[in-house]
């Protein structure tokens, strides 16, 4: 069994490449928050709406982590960083291959197994990786 890191992050549909981030939309200033928050960190209206966000973004700025941090119980080394998306908001997020990867590539959403919970559950988050051209 699969189970999401934490709810409301992202769809979990039963072709993960289906998957989407879902993040909050303003009704009245339309900017978008990731995680999806009830209230506008731009304007502080509340009322966002969840929407599911694109699939594909261009990678910013990233590192390589390879020191596990506290709490940590995933795989290391991994990839960290941030990835712009078309509606205009940044994630942070890890990078499934940054030895592949640079700043100002095209990458996809990707769902992939951080760890094993104390019942066997696979848990589940998401990533970003680069798209082959
Ligand atoms: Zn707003």
């Amino acid at each position: 069994m699969r189970i999401p890191l934490k709810e409301g992050l992202f769809t979990t549909p039963d072709d993960p490449r289906a998957a989407r981030l879902l993040g909050g939309r303003c009704p009245d200033c339309l900017h978008i928050n990731f995680p999806a928050q009830s209230m506008c960190p731009y304007c502080a209206r509340d009322g966002c709406e969840t929407v599911p966000l694109s699939a594909r973004g261009v990678l910013g700025v990233f590192t390589t982590v390879i020191n596990r941090p506290p709490g940590y119980e995933g795989n290391v080394p991994f990839g960290f960083g941030v990835v712009e998306l078309p509606e205009g908001v940044r994630i942070i997020t890890r990078i499934s291959d940054p030895e592949r990867s640079r700043p100002g590539a095209a990458v996809r959403l990707v769902l992939e197994t951080l760890c094993t919970d104390a019942e066997g559950r696979e848990v589940v988050t998401y990533a970003f990786e680069a798209v082959e051209s």
